[in-house]
């Protein structure tokens, strides 16, 4: 159900109520105005008034207050609201710099007085339009203040406004039409307030594209408005069931990609699986085949080596087979039998000789003595060959226990003994 057009005077009182205001411009000067209507901008008009006072007496000129810091201006507007003051301060601070910047001073006069030729008139409109820039508001408030015929400024917008508000007819949305409007609700008195109102409104929260409705101070009021807000929360309402479907939605893809995922994962490490057992496997035939190829090769090597050595044994004496073994062992058998006959015949024939040889007789002390002595003493060449014969004899004859000792010796030490003897 639509809202009902609110009364005039609720609307102004409730657009005051937020945004504050001047009831109307009496400062002389334009510079003045214009000061007081920034510091009134959602303030009370009231204290604004004795800000812009205390700032007057504390400086000596505007030329003073514009050098000064904003924090430093934002003291003496801590009445209109701590959160308010330094952005009082710093838009103050920045209209007097523009103002100081474009025209090297101070002087807004020349709003006031009649343009004289063409460079006045393009001065007055270059700076209605920076302030149009920075305020509708401040604009249309200047606008007034320079003009003492006019008591109403339409300005493009306002009869939206209006119209949105269910003040002014939608057919009837000229200059004329909204100007007759405004004077026909409010009076004289009340035209500034509800001018300064409406525009703060359509600048603030009523835009042409996308009002700002939920945010709106006049929102109950307005019937377009509440349709606005009714369709922005259906709207939110819609797009709210559609992020959650379209989140369902991507749960689910994000699940069914998990679980495809998972699956190729899965199949990814059976197929690895599979490829190591294969690998597994190759090598293993691989490793089977090079031992049986090594096997082989080394059975040829020892077949071929046999065959060589049984023609070696054959030829040259190589590796003896078990005919030839067989063939030198009985030699070797014959040999010893042959060399042990031997040796037992010469010792019979020994021990004959030495049974046939006299027993040595016993000499005199001297003789043996003599006997004794070093033969190489003497002089050999001296001694004739008959007497070193008959001394060798004797020699020998001295010594048959020695050679009885020496046979033992050859008993016992076999093949060296026999040789030894044979040597001597
Ligand atoms: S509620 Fe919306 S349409 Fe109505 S005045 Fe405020 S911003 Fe404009």
């Amino acid at each position: 159900m639509p809202a009902k057009t609110p009364s005039a005077k609720t609307l102004l009182q409730t657009l005051r109520t937020s945004f504050g205001g001047p009831t109307e411009l009496d400062e002389p000067r334009p510079l003045e105005q214009i000061v007081l209507l920034i510091l009134a901008s959602r303030s009370d008009i009231r204290k604004a008034r004795a800000a812009m006072l205390k700032i007057e007496s504390e400086y000596v000129d505007w030329n003073e207050v514009r050098v000064t810091s904003a924090y430093e201006l934002s003291r003496w507007l801590r009445p209109l609201g701590a959160k308010k003051a330094q952005a009082k301060a710093e838009q103050m601070k920045e209209l007097l710099s523009t103002v100081y910047n474009r025209f090297n001073k101070l002087d807004l006069d020349f709003l006031q007085k009649e343009a004289k030729g063409a460079a006045e008139v393009r001065k007055r409109e270059r700076f209605q339009t920076y302030l149009q820039e920075k305020s509708i508001a401040l604009h249309v408030m200047m606008s007034l203040h320079a003009s003492d015929r006019q008591d109403v400024v339409v300005v493009s917008g306002l009869a939206r406004v209006l119209q949105r508000l269910g003040v002014l007819n939608g057919k009837s949305s000229t200059i004329t039409a909204t100007r007759s409007k405004l004077k026909d609700l409010y009076a004289a008195e009340e035209l500034v307030t509800a001018q300064w109102s409406f525009y703060t409104l359509l600048e603030t929260y009523c835009h042409a594209r996308l009002p700002d409705c939920p945010a709106c101070p006049v929102l109950q009021l307005c019937p377009v408005g509440q349709e606005e807000a009714k369709k922005r929360k259906a709207d939110a309402k819609k797009a709210k069931a559609k992020a959650a479907e379209r989140a369902k939605v991507l749960a689910k893809r994000e699940a069914v990609a998990k679980k495809k995922a998972a699956v190729a994962e899965k199949k990814k490490a059976a197929a690895a699986k599979k490829a190591a057992a294969a690998e597994k496997k190759r090598q293993d035939a691989a490793a089977k085949k090079l031992a049986k190829k090594l096997a082989k090769k080394l059975a040829e090597r020892l077949a071929k080596k046999r065959k060589g050595s049984k023609k070696a044994g054959k030829k040259v004496g190589g590796r003896p087979t078990k005919k030839t073994a067989k063939k030198a062992s009985k030699k070797k058998t014959t040999k010893r039998k042959v060399a042990k006959k031997k040796a037992s015949k010469k010792k019979t024939t020994k021990r004959k000789v030495a049974k046939k040889k006299p027993v040595a007789r016993k000499r005199p002390a001297a003789k043996r003595k003599a006997a004794k002595r070093p033969a190489a003493k003497r002089p050999a060449a001296k001694r004739p060959a008959a007497k070193r014969k008959a001394a060798k004899r004797k020699a020998a004859k001295k010594k048959p226990a020695a050679r009885k000792r020496k046979t033992t010796k050859r008993k016992t030490t076999g093949g060296k003994g026999r040789k030894t003897s044979r040597r001597r």
